[in-house]
């Protein structure tokens, strides 16, 4: 089962995973946590050019897409055939969303994943408002990096908001600007039913 957690940066997606990646833990379930960019040499190399300075943006999706294919080869690939679940913080709809926000044909991002890489069976966009992504970001006491300006986020979110009628992956919207209790409460119950299926 591989189900991926997406939004803009300051939604919430390291902590609703990890709550996932929890409540597998607490069943005995075989369940893996990973993100993208790894820590694997591409995504390395992606993280530090956030600080660094921009990539071009055939750069960043070659970097992007040789990232998820190791990814894939090394945790997603063996975590699937062991018929495990996998939840991922960032996937696809990411650069879908990123990379087309800096102009990339977002189909032609969809269409190279989904026909390169396993498509999830859940994805759960956690939606807010860019201000309070913003300020979220701010309380964990990071300043907003390069990638993290309110309006490449606005036209992130607009992007990841048209992504479910686009992709395959069956997804659901949630909520991210409420407490994070019910974000949580509201992502386990739908990640349960699809566990649990
Ligand atoms: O998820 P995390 O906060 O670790 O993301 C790392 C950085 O990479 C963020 O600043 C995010 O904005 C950026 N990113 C990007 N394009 C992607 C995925 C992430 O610019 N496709
Ligand atoms: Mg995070």
């Amino acid at each position: 089962l591989l189900i991926a957690v997406e939004g803009i940066d300051g939604a919430g997606k390291t902590t609703v995973a990890a709550t996932l990646a929890q409540w597998c833990g607490e069943r005995g379930l075989l369940c893996a946590l990973s993100k993208e960019p790894t820590s694997l040499e591409w995504g390395t190399k992606l993280r530090e050019s956030a600080s660094a300075g921009r990539l071009t943006l055939a750069q960043e999706l070659d970097m992007f897409h040789k990232d998820r294919a190791q990814h894939t080869e090394q945790s997603i690939g063996p975590a699937l055939e062991e018929d495990g679940i996998m939840i991922l913080d960032r996937y696809y709809w990411s650069t879908a969303a990123y990379q087309g926000a800096r102009g990339a044909s977002v189909k032609e991002v969809l269409e190279h994943n989904e026909t390169s890489f396993p498509i999830p069976d859940l994805i759960l966009l956690l939606d807010l408002p860019v201000e309070v992504g913003q300020k979220r970001i701010r309380v964990r006491g990071d300043q907003p990096n390069s990638f993290e300006d309110a309006a490449y986020q606005q036209k992130i979110r607009d992007l990841f908001l048209k992504l479910p009628a686009q992709s395959q992956a069956r997804s659901v919207i949630v909520d991210a600007s409420q407490p994070w209790r019910d974000v949580s409460r509201e992502c386990l119950s739908l990640f349960k039913d699809a566990a649990l299926q």
